[in-house]
């Protein structure tokens, strides 16, 4: 790596810590020619490819899941670090097994199963997006199975 400000090569870190909003490493670095400072962060990178309905394919990104979740998890019980903890425990699941390509489907079969247990509403509403229900029947037969496992809400 070369410092961005003068392109030497001799840098030294001066602090890291975590980064947990990226699940990688946010590095504090100090060029030792200009002494001027800048910050690197440092992510896993999945090389998974993503395919989607439409038959494209595009790298797995952690962000683009993160993103997801977030907006079907606003205004529920589930926290912000929940929904990064939970896009991290995917990511390293997916990781661990080492599939060359998932579907966007597989893929959000995987984020409602875990949402489906953590809040209701939160499941629903990513399934409306990732399942597509055509009619209101499919929506209520949805929100009926979850009802079915719970007992009662
Ligand atoms: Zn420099």
């Amino acid at each position: 790596m070369k410092c961005p400000f003068c392109r030497h090569q001799e840098l030294k870190v001066t602090d890291s810590r975590d980064a947990i909003e990226i699940n990688g490493i946010r590095r504090r670095r100090e060029c030792l020619s200009c002494q001027r400072r800048f910050t690197t962060f440092e992510t896993i990178e999945l090389t998974m490819q993503v395919r989607k309905r439409d038959g494209r394919y595009e790298d797995f990104q952690q962000q683009k899941l993160i993103t997801g979740m977030m907006s079907a998890c606003r205004r529920t019980t589930i926290s912000h670090e929940q929904v990064l903890a939970l896009a991290s425990k995917i990511t390293a699941d997916l990781m661990q097994k080492q599939p060359k390509e998932v579907s966007t489907t597989e893929l959000g079969e995987i984020v409602m199963g875990d949402l489906q247990r953590l809040d209701p509403i939160a499941y629903i509403r990513f399934a409306c997006v990732y399942r597509r229900f055509k009619n209101v029947e499919e929506l209520m037969d949805a929100i009926q199975s979850i009802q079915a496992k719970d007992g009662n809400i």
